[in-house]
């Protein structure tokens, strides 16, 4: 049954493989490389629904306050560090988006226990925090930039997205000022997809191809608007994935301000079955 599998899905892989070199290419200007782009939604969702989903954390403040005392948007300092020490000790390995994909495109296989930590909004102790404690562990992180913010007090600068990325860590895109992409029309996509990417593909010298969709809210058009501009996976929240589109609906789960380290391993397994 496995080699069925796997030959049914190589087949639909090489087929994409050749329609893909038709698609209209992106914009030379906005993209500072190009790779061919794949489009996965036919051949992944076979072998998405075979595969397990890894788990996916979302963050957004990180702040000195008690543990216990944050809400769905703000953790706290000491609890992030004990719940990226109790990842570590417990043996998760940490992925990025480029290995996600590579797993539910042809089941190249991830680590054992993966996870993916994502952090939202730009504030500046995903750099002077998170990051840090990531680093100590030998683990990285995915950042996605909402770009109207870079630079501004509280939040990190284009040096501190630059050295991020240099040091391995994944800069995804998070629109220009924060939108709900299902209420974007014509222009509106030149202000919060094109020229956001843009910006961040010359700070970081490389092309950006991961998005989280802003409040975890998409619909098919946002998705083609994503697609067009070379995006090869988005995140939403814990909403249901989309059957037709699983690399463009990628789960993840906020971790509250309030929970135990025992609370963070009972909510990953169940959450990611
Ligand atoms: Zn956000």
């Amino acid at each position: 049954m496995k080699l069925i599998y796997t030959i049914i899905l190589l087949i639909g892989v090489t087929v994409l493989q050749r329609c893909g070199a038709g698609e209209t290419k992106r914009n030379q200007q906005q993209k500072i490389s190009q790779q061919p782009i794949i489009n996965p939604s036919v051949a992944s969702v076979f072998a998405i629904q075979k595969l397990n989903q890894a788990p996916v954390l979302c963050y957004h403040n990180i702040h000195d306050v008690t543990i216990g005392a944050g809400s769905d948007y703000t953790v706290s300092t000491n609890a992030f560090k004990a719940q990226v020490k109790i990842l570590a000790d417990s043996g998760y390995h940490t992925i990025l988006p480029a290995q996600l994909w590579t797993y539910l495109i042809d089941g190249t296989p991830l680590p054992p226990k993966p996870i993916m930590f994502t952090f939202d909004d730009t504030h500046r102790e995903h750099y002077s925090i998170a990051a840090l404690e990531l680093e100590k562990y030998g683990f990285k992180g995915v950042f996605f930039i909402m770009t109207v913010c870079v630079g501004k007090p509280g939040y990190m600068t284009a040096g501190q997205l630059k050295a991020l990325s240099e040091k391995g860590h994944i800069i995804g895109g998070h629109t220009w000022d924060h939108f709900d992409l299902r209420t974007l029309h014509d222009k509106d996509w030149v202000v919060q997809l094109d020229k956001p990417n843009l910006y961040l593909e010359k700070i970081i010298g490389k092309p950006v191809q991961s998005f989280a969709y802003p409040f975890g809210a998409w619909n098919d058009a946002a998705i083609d608007e994503l697609k067009k501009r070379g995006i090869k996976e988005a995140f939403q929240l814990s909403g249901k994935q989309s059957e037709k589109e699983p690399l463009y609906t990628i789960r993840r789960i906020l971790v509250a301000g309030n929970w135990s380290t025992k609370q963070l391993l009972s909510a990953i397994k169940t959450s990611f079955k």
